[in-house]
């Protein structure tokens, strides 16, 4: 059993006010409105709010990508157009917040297994050496990682069940050195491809994989991002009913409470939070991600909380082709 409570690395500087930038996504404000939400909902008692860590500097970001893409994002402003963001300096010091809260957490969870951290972060998993993409402006989780390979000698593997392949971890393979060791190339980026009960069967025998390589001592911590895009009202995404998507917290974190008791030690778990699109209705994507962390607080945190999920279905159109034109090409 974990702690009750889930240390959020959670810093207001991870978000842009919403009257900030002008594009598509609300994932800039997404840190901010998170957090909102869980007040809202007078959750947060069950959350130890931890701020007391600084924001990445330049160097942090030259691990998993080129000197020329870094001070040109920083110093000039300059992003890929398929990063889908307007720069502004808010934006690009947000980005410092947002990708160091995911370091943070991870660095806690592994010094101290018995307590889920979590960081309310998002823009990670599509960016690669050389550019930024679909709202992602750095490869977070490969920084992340080689930071805790690097102190701790620690693997990770990550658990995308974001509605989009997490394309950052691949595409660094061969652009950082020791990648390798610092996240499982053989079950360190999960993604599942497919759709309801297909989804759900290949999430289950992906675990199995991963239960081998935490058993046998090859992966050392869990990165779990429960993205709400592969929910099927979402705008960019649509893969599972509210039931799947709620049933896929409950395999992760039963599978986590099991694998636990069956080895007697406590396996380091990190939660962040991925895609969620919903112009309509941002609430709808909110409330799963709130969905996820109750059900994570009841299964693992000893806690029986009653929370009622609020997805509403979406009243705009399917946005994936003209929002994301090139992801196949990631
Ligand atoms: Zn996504």
């Amino acid at each position: 059993m974990k702690s009750s409570h889930i240390p959020a690395f959670y810093d207001p500087g991870m978000s842009l006010d919403q009257e900030k930038w002008q594009g598509y996504t609300q994932t800039p404000a997404k840190p901010k409105l998170m957090m909102e939400y869980l007040e809202r909902k007078n959750l947060m008692e069950y959350f130890r709010i931890k701020d007391d860590w600084p924001p990445y500097d330049r160097d942090d970001f030259y691990i998993a990508h080129t000197r020329e893409m870094v001070d040109n994002f920083f110093d000039r402003g300059k992003t890929s157009r398929i990063l889908n963001m307007q720069w502004s300096p808010e934006y690009a010091e947000s980005v410092r917040y947002e990708n160091a809260s995911l370091y943070y957490a991870i660095r806690h969870a592994v010094l101290h297994p018995d307590e889920v951290c979590f960081s309310p972060s998002a823009a990670f998993h599509h960016a690669n050496p050389t550019r930024g993409a679909l709202f992602c402006a750095f490869s977070g989780q490969v920084i992340a990682s080689m930071k805790v390979y690097n102190e701790f000698g620690a693997c990770g593997a990550y658990i995308d069940l974001d509605g989009h392949y997490g394309n950052s971890i691949d595409n660094s393979r061969d652009f950082v050195p020791d990648i390798d060791r610092a996240i499982s190339p053989v079950c360190g980026n999960i993604n599942i491809m497919a759709s309801h009960q297909k989804y759900l069967d290949e999430l289950k025998a992906n675990l199995e994989i991963l239960k081998k390589e935490i058993m046998e001592d090859r992966v050392h911590y869990i990165v779990f991002c429960h993205g709400a895009d592969s929910h099927e009202w979402d705008e960019l995404a649509s893969q599972l009913s509210t039931e799947e998507w709620v049933e896929c917290s409950r395999i992760v974190y039963t599978f986590v409470r099991d694998l636990e008791s069956s080895i007697g030690r406590q396996i380091p778990l990190i939660l962040s939070l991925f895609g969620g699109y919903r112009r309509d209705d941002y609430n709808s994507v909110l409330s799963l991600h709130t969905t996820d962390l109750v059900t994570c607080l009841n299964i693992l945190c000893g806690h029986n909380i009653s929370y009622t999920t609020e997805v509403k279905p979406r009243t705009t159109k399917l946005k994936s082709d003209s929002v994301f034109p090139n992801l196949s090409n990631l």
